[in-house]
Order: structure tokens, then C-alpha cells, then sequence
């Protein structure tokens, strides 16, 4: 039988994955750390959670952008790029990293900002990321919800070459396949950890958005042919959408890996119940995800991504999804800055909203 076994089973070539052919900057503090989470993991009654502290990347109070600026801003440069320019969210976090690495490398900044909540107050507006943003040097637009935010971009690109600039576009959340590699990279960086620490890992949960994070690490996970489950927790777009942006998304970064074919659709999963009302909106479960992980662990999450990504899997556990024996790993996207910009969902600071 084992024999038999031996015999079917399909032939597996080393992969060979050279990411030093491609361009990085070192803009962050990497490794990141991979801790434990004793008193939540008590608190929840097992599984066993880690957490992977991409919050500590440093720049401007860390996140998961500074992985894949490494890559696109490498690029910026060599392309003798004089400025960047991006796109977001108001209390966008990749606008804020973006801001800084620009400021790190002497090159212009221009941020788009849409209105996708409406929210008027001025915490909201300008306090948080915005206010890093122009802290860091960038020039800051906003414009209206519903605005096809790629398009302006590319016409303020347009209009600022004319101007005899020479800008680099980087799209929303830098998720791209370039910018994805900072996740493929983060995928083996993970392994490795994991291997120090002889910690058998049975699934990574994480908030997915603009799709970058998750198919970098899909498709670093499956180069490594290793057996980690990614569990994405939409803040937007639906399930069946947000996993065909993942998928085409991680199939292209493997491509550029020199990888086609490598991916499937199944090593792709979301759970998007957990967006609430809307991208950016607060969620209760949000709220209590973001108050536990501070009272029992020390530890800030932000209240559009890796919050509502901790109210997913505060729910799982809860509902009895994982077993009390695995360890689960949830990766800290960042984000704590645009917590400044919503002060009022507190009910300890409610008073004066
Ligand atoms: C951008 C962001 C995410 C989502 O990452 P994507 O690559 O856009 O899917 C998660 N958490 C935080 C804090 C972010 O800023």
C-alpha cells in the first residue's frame, strides 16, 4: 500500500524563487515579530493565536505597505521617477506609508483621497493618517465617493507630465504583482519563523482589501509548497468578487515569479461577513475586536482593517470553525494611525462627536 502510495504520488520539482532578481529597498524594520497571544487565546478558550506583528515595519508607525513599496519604490527609482503618486480611502494607511517612503527618498508625493464614508467630523478628515500624510511633505486631494479613483490618477499623471515631471503610479493599496512580492517575502519569512520556533501552523487569518497581502502570501506559501490556509476577512467588496481579485492577483504574481499555473482557485478563500455597512464603517464586532486585543494583549488594531479581520476570527473560534489545538496565526496589517480618526466609536469617548 505504501508502496502504491509512493507511485501515484504526483512528481513535485524544487521551485526555484529568486526574488533578488527583482529591485527592493530596504524602507522597514524586518523581521517583523511572531508572538504569542496567551491571555486571548485563555480568554477565547484555545485555539492556540499568534500574531505576526506587520505593525512594526517602522515606517511612519509601520503596516503592511512598507512590504510592497520596498519593491514599487525601488522601481520608481529606477525609472529616475521625481515623484509618486497614489490613491486611497480618506484614513487610508497606504497613502500615509507611501507619504513617508517618498520623504525617505526625496522624491514628490501625491495622494488622492476619495470620500467613501462621507463622514464630516474633522478627527475623520484630518486627524490620523491625513494628517500624516502632510506631515510627511505630500501633496493631498480629496475627491467625491464614487469617483474612478484609478482614472484620476492616471490623468493627474498625464497633466504633471506635461509639466515635464516625471511621476510613478502606484495603484491603490501598491497591489499590483510587483507590489505583491513584499508578501511572497513576507510568506517565507513567516516559514522560517515558524520552523525557529518548531510551531506546526493550521491556518493564517488576515484582513484582505485591495487584494495584494493575501496573493502575496497565496502565492509565496504555495512556491514554498506549504500546506498554511490563508483565510481572508473582507472590508469591502463581496465574497465571490474579492476571492476572483485575490486569485488573478496571486496567478499574476507567480507568473512574475516565473510561475504560471501554479495557483488554483480553491487556495484562495474569503469570508467578507464581517465588512458590515461598508468599506470604513465601524462594525460593533469591530469595536469589541479592537477593545479585547487592547485590554488582554497590549496590542492596537485599527478600526477599518485588521479589526474587523479580529472580528472575524474572534467569531470563527467563537462558532467553533477552528479546533481548540491548532495554533492560528493573525497577521497585523497596521493601521493604528487611522484609529485617530475615529475616535467617537468608543463609548468611553462618545461624549462630544
Ligand atoms: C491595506 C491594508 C490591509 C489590506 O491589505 P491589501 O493588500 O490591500 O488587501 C489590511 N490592513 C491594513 C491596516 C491596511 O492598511
Amino acid at each position: 500500500m505504501g508502496l502504491l502510495l509512493f507511485l501515484f504520488m504526483p512528481y513535485q520539482p524544487a521551485i526555484t524563487m529568486d526574488l533578488t532578481q527583482f529591485p527592493r529597498l530596504k524602507l522597514g524594520h524586518f523581521p517583523t515579530p511572531l508572538e504569542p497571544m496567551p491571555r486571548l487565546s485563555a480568554l477565547l478558550g484555545g485555539p492556540q493565536l499568534w500574531i505576526k506583528r506587520d505593525d512594526c515595519t517602522g515606517l511612519s508607525s509601520g503596516g503592511n505597505k512598507t512590504r510592497k513599496l520596498e519593491f514599487l519604490m525601488a522601481e520608481a527609482l529606477g525609472q529616475k521617477a521625481d515623484l509618486v503618486l497614489t490613491q486611497g480611502a480618506t484614513q487610508s494607511n497606504h497613502a500615509r506609508q507611501t507619504a513617508a517612503a517618498a520623504a525617505r527618498l526625496g522624491l514628490g508625493c501625491e495622494i488622492l483621497l476619495e470620500d467613501r464614508t462621507g463622514f464630516k467630523d474633522e478627527s475623520y478628515r484630518l486627524n490620523g493618517n491625513v494628517l500624516l500624510d502632510r506631515l510627511h511633505g505630500a501633496n493631498v486631494s480629496v475627491r467625491p465617493g464614487g469617483t474612478d479613483m484609478n482614472a484620476a490618477l492616471l490623468e493627474l499623471a498625464a497633466r504633471l507630465e506635461s509639466q515635464g515631471k516625471r511621476p510613478y503610479v502606484i495603484p491603490g493599496g501598491g497591489s499590483n504583482e510587483l507590489g505583491a512580492l513584499g508578501y511572497v517575502n513576507a510568506a517565507f519569512e513567516i516559514s522560517y519563523q515558524c520552523t525557529q520556533e518548531g510551531l506546526s501552523v493550521d491556518h493564517l487569518v488576515m484582513a484582505t482589501g485591495s487584494a495584494g497581502t493575501q496573493a502575496g502570501l497565496v502565492a509565496g506559501f504555495k512556491l514554498l509548497r506549504s500546506s498554511i490556509p490563508v483565510l481572508g476577512i473582507g472590508v469591502r467588496a463581496p465574497k465571490q468578487q474579492q476571492e476572483a481579485n485575490v486569485f488573478q492577483l496571486a496567478v499574476r504574481t507567480a507568473e512574475l515569479l516565473g510561475h504560471p499555473g501554479v495557483i488554483q482557485p480553491e487556495d484562495v478563500v474569503a469570508n467578507c461577513d464581517y465588512v458590515g455597512a461598508g468599506y470604513g464603517l465601524p462594525t460593533e464586532s469591530m469595536v469589541e475586536a479592537l477593545t479585547l486585543v487592547a485590554e488582554y494583549e497590549g496590542i492596537v488594531l485599527d478600526p477599518v482593517y485588521s479589526g474587523k479581520g479580529m472580528a472575524g476570527l474572534i467569531d470563527l473560534i467563537r462558532k467553533g470553525f477552528f479546533k481548540k489545538s491548532e495554533n492560528i496565526i493573525f497577521l497585523h496589517t497596521g493601521g493604528a494611525a487611522g484609529l485617530f480618526g475615529y475616535p467617537g466609536i468608543f463609548s468611553f469617548n462618545a461624549i462630544g462627536q
